[in-house]
């Protein structure tokens, strides 16, 4: 069965078809600059040259229109109809409190999606409007939500509340939910598949660092922390984003530049994290390793502050077994991983096998095997989880 896998941003769609049976991928692609001049489509089918096409999309709506034709055209496309695509899987920023699983949806769970928009203002619409259209257009295909915080649901009360009057989690549910679920669930399967260890037997914290970055901690099959918040703004620096913070700068940048709550907002999540600390050199890890004092700065409290919460999920689970890194920069940027692991794990009997962790992208134990706790690097595939969580819901 293909299983067409949309993941909707504000003026974005990427795609993919994957054949769930073979975990094999058919097509990919991303539809941009949705309703807005210029917008285009990339359409990619496995093992051919990509295509790239000008395409007017004035809505979500019409951006579906472009993917399905480009999967059906009888000369570049992969399926002969829409009837060879068994369901749609979505990518679903935030669920709240009400999904710890993926779903069939059904107008009930578009409504809790709604009612979510509060937490997750940018995402949320723009996944509601992505099932929309999918629903317009092929009526009668089964649609599946994969929520990016349903990973993180396992978490104990002392793990998601914040410190602040208790009434607030009543009233608005203010807690930390956390994000990268889908990644932090198939990176933490994956690692205990490549140990042979049951996945319930295991203390493992997964870094995914990206442009996005949080950390986890997984024990015993469940996760049981995680460092991002009510929002993607907490935890780790990150591209633009500042991660943790006193919450008293707010006021403070407030009150020295005359700035609303908005516009500070808006310098936290868009320019801050490694371009605020490069000065604004870049978001770009590629671009901080030019040997540059701003980029080196940024460099070494990224990595400190990804240690920092390595060795706090360490004591919260009494000890790790295996440490993931994932996603671009925790996939591919191996000075990153060596300064993590050489200046702040040695106390986990951490032994890095530098020519192991020279490799990049790929599927890699980076310790010797003398180290005491395993350092893994697993390229992260959410919409293969995606697909698979879709396929086990419709198959039958
Ligand atoms: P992501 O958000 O997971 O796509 O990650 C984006 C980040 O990964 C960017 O900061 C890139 O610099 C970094 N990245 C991606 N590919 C590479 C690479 N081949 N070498 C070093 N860093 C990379």
């Amino acid at each position: 069965m293909n299983i067409l896998v949309i993941n909707c941003g504000s003026s974005s769609l990427k795609f993919q078809l994957i054949d769930a049976k073979t975990e094999t991928l058919t097509a990919k692609g991303l539809c941009e600059r949705i309703g807005i001049d210029g917008s285009q489509i990339t359409f990619s089918p496995a093992g051919r040259e990509k295509i790239v096409r000008q395409a007017p999309m004035a809505d979500h709506k019409e951006a579906i229109q472009y993917v399905i034709r480009a999967l059906t055209d009888p000369d570049t496309g992969v399926v002969k109809s829409l009837d060879e695509i068994g369901a749609v899987g979505h990518r679903i920023v935030h669920g709240g409190e009400n999904f710890s699983q993926a779903t069939r949806i059904t107008p009930e769970v578009k409504q809790a999606i709604r009612d979510c928009v509060a937490l997750a203002p940018l995402h949320n619409p723009a996944n509601l409007i992505g099932i929309e259209a999918c629903e317009a257009i092929m009526p009668g295909v089964p649609m599946v939500a994969v929520f990016d915080t349903a990973f993180h649901q396992t978490m104990p009360p002392e793990a998601y509340l914040y410190a602040i009057p208790y009434r607030y989690y009543q009233q608005y549910r203010i807690r930390r939910y956390g994000f990268h679920g889908t990644s932090h669930d198939y990176v933490s399967h994956r690692a205990a598949e490549l140990l042979h260890r049951p996945y319930d037997d295991l203390k493992m914290i997964v870094c995914h660092l990206g442009n996005g970055a949080s950390v986890s901690a997984v024990k015993n099959g469940k996760c049981v922390d995680t460092s991002m918040g009510l929002t993607p703004l907490e935890g780790l620096i990150m591209g633009t984003r500042s991660g943790d913070l006193d919450p008293a700068i707010i006021e403070f940048i407030a009150n020295q530049e005359n700035k609303s709550i908005d516009e500070i907002m808006t310098i936290l999540n868009k320019e801050s994290g490694v371009l605020g600390l490069s000065d604004g050199l870049s978001s770009d890890f590629r671009d901080l390793e030019n040997g540059s004092e701003e980029g080196a700065r940024a460099l070494k409290a990224f990595a400190l502050r990804t240690a920092k919460y390595i060795g706090a999920y360490a004591a919260e689970m009494n000890g790790v077994d295996v440490i993931c890194f994932t996603a671009g920069v925790g996939e591919n940027n191996v000075s990153v991983r060596e300064t993590i692991c050489r200046d702040y794990l040695g106390y986990l009997g951490v032994r890095i096998d530098p020519e192991a962790n020279r490799k990049r992208g790929e599927e890699i134990e980076i310790t010797t095997p003398d180290s005491k706790t395993k350092i893994l690097v697993i390229p992260t595939n959410e919409e293969l989880a995606i697909a698979r969580q879709t396929y086990a819901l419709v198959k039958e």
